[in-house]
């Protein structure tokens, strides 16, 4: 917290601040101007304009658009049960959610996307559209919501990002990047959010005030290493999403006196822990494949042990599973650094990536060749004449890994997996030399926690009343504090953003 007498001058003012430009940042701009033209809105990105957009640039770019308030208001209290939100927000949230497609659809006609549906019962939908089919009034999910600017193409990657980044600056909203939000200046007696403290990568420091209200739109915390570990329980971890999200807003927001909520989300990360691989010098990681036309390959744990069938489609499930009852991360998220073992037939069937999602795919500056080899030629992937010269290159004991292959291969020949039940027409045999290795860690795509806000975005104090002048949006205090739906977290920038706006408008300025 920046004491305000500690601000000899203000160095700007504008009615609303906004603090990141992912989507949550985005729709909150041009909600509130949209409401009220008159409003002098700012938005502080602290990347440079390159490299803005966050997560949600480089997100799978799918909304959950339920157009039943009712149903939804069931379907994701069902979702939250292990750790509930109050019914009376998510009440309002369920019918906020339900104004979103008309909205969404003037974006992209606006922008020049088309918008698109893809219902369950689809010849061959790209993603699950229902994740959770089993729970009472799961119809609420009656199909997923995406964007495309390419004829005959449903999803075009970042499309739904680059919808609302047309759209805001085609309104007269004040954008400034390579600008960090460093700190809320705060009343410290009545807690009265006046205004933010930024700086500059040159360090310059400016104190901005803010008549109406601040609002944090600094996603989560991927990139904080310290805080996956000590949140989510997770090492080794590699974000997936934007190098920005360090989670500044969540340290703002604990000192400004507000209750936090959803850091350990009950066993599972909302969002999943996903195979990952970082390329060398990148801050972020690739996603691996997760359509696959070959199958010799396994993935090994730090012992030299498959712990997994590695053939089943978490993805469909953000990568849960049901266990005694219970959904929970798959051993994905509890491994730890591991790596794929594969041999030659898989490295040459198809690209071990992910090329429509994540920072690495579409920002990053490391492009992953369509065959894998710029990665053998730069040692990204490990190869060997023999298993036991490959477990040599990574570091493992040779006859472990030669047991784990041989015990694999025997089962690929015989069509049955005993360990793990992995299906017959997904296993082959890793006998096509040369052997290969990859390093593979857990990914992480959003973290989601942050402080408790209310249906009108505003941020709750550890006292349980609102902060004055503060709000949260997106995925920073995300209600997505169990099983996720598909669609969810774009869902929520935008509602949470719509709801910030709101408030800002009706807000009194400051004198
Ligand atoms: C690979 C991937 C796939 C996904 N797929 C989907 C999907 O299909 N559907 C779905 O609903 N969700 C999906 N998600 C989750 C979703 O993308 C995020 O939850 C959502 O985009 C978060 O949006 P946001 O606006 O809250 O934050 P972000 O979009 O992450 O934006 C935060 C911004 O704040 C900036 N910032 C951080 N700190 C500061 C500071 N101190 N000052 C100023 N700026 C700051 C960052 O640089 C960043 O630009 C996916 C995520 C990933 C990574």
């Amino acid at each position: 917290m920046v004491d305000p007498a500690s601000v000899s001058g203000w160095d700007d003012t504008a009615d609303v601040v906004i603090a990141g430009l992912g989507l949550a940042g985005a729709a909150t701009a041009i909600h509130a101007i949209d409401t009220d033209p008159g409003l002098d809105v700012l938005v502080l990105e602290k990347l440079d304009e390159a490299h803005s957009g966050g997560n949600s640039r480089v997100s799978g770019q799918t909304m959950f658009l339920p157009r039943n308030a009712a149903k939804a208001f069931s379907y994701q209290r069902q979702l939250n049960a292990t750790n509930p939100v109050p019914d009376e927000w998510l009440r309002i949230w369920a019918e906020d959610m339900t104004q979103l497609e008309p909205w969404v659809r003037g974006m992209a006609a606006e922008a020049g996307f088309q918008f698109h549906m893809t219902w369950a019962d689809d010849p061959a939908p790209l993603f699950r559209v229902c994740e959770y089919p089993e729970m009472q009034d799961s119809d609420a999910v009656e199909f997923i919501g995406t964007l495309s600017d390419q004829p005959g193409v449903v999803l075009t990657p970042s499309s739904l990002w680059e919808t609302f980044r047309r759209c805001l600056a085609n309104r007269r909203v004040r954008r400034e990047f390579g600008q960090r939000v460093v700190g809320l200046v705060q009343d410290p007696a009545s807690g009265e959010v006046l205004g933010v403290r930024v700086c500059d990568a040159s360090g310059t420091v400016r104190n901005l005030r803010a008549r109406r209200g601040v609002v944090l739109a600094t996603g989560g915390y991927e990139n904080d290493d310290s805080m996956l570990r000590s949140y989510v329980g997770l090492n080794d971890a590699v974000p997936l999403g934007s190098p920005g999200n360090t989670g500044d807003g969540v340290r703002m927001l604990q000192r400004a006196g507000a209750e936090m909520r959803n850091f350990t989300q009950h066993g599972t990360l909302a969002g999943g822990v996903w195979p990952a691989i970082r390329a060398p010098g990148q801050p972020t990681a690739f996603m691996r494949q997760l359509f696959w036309s070959a199958w010799s390959w396994i993935d090994i744990a730090q012992d030299s042990t498959r712990f997994i069938d590695e053939s089943a489609d978490y993805r469909a499930m953000h990568y849960k599973v049901r266990k005694h009852g219970v959904w929970q991360d798959t051993e994905y998220s509890r491994a730890g650094a591991m790596h794929m073992v594969f041999d030659d037939a898989t490295r040459r069937a198809q690209k071990l990536v992910v090329d429509l999602m994540t920072w690495s795919a579409l920002v990053g500056d490391y492009r992953w060749s369509d065959d894998n080899t710029a990665e053998l030629a730069n040692g990204l992937i490990v190869s060997a004449g023999s298993i036991r010269e490959l477990a040599v290159r990574i570091g493992r004991d040779p006859d472990a890994l030669e047991a784990t292959v041989s015990r694999y291969n025997r089962m690929a020949r015989d069509g049955s997996d005993a360990d793990f039940g992995r299906p017959a027409d997904r296993m082959r045999p890793i006998e096509s030399g040369p052997f290969h290795a990859l390093r593979v860690l857990p990914g992480v795509i959003c973290t989601a926690g942050g402080a408790v806000r209310d249906a009108q975005s505003r941020v709750i104090s550890t006292t349980g009343a609102p902060i004055p002048r503060l709000y949260s949006v997106g995925e920073l205090g995300s209600i997505q504090t169990g099983l996720y739906q598909l669609g969810g977290y774009l869902t929520e920038c935008m509602v949470s953003g719509r709801a910030a706006a709101r408030s800002l408008v009706a807000a009194p300025p400051l004198a």
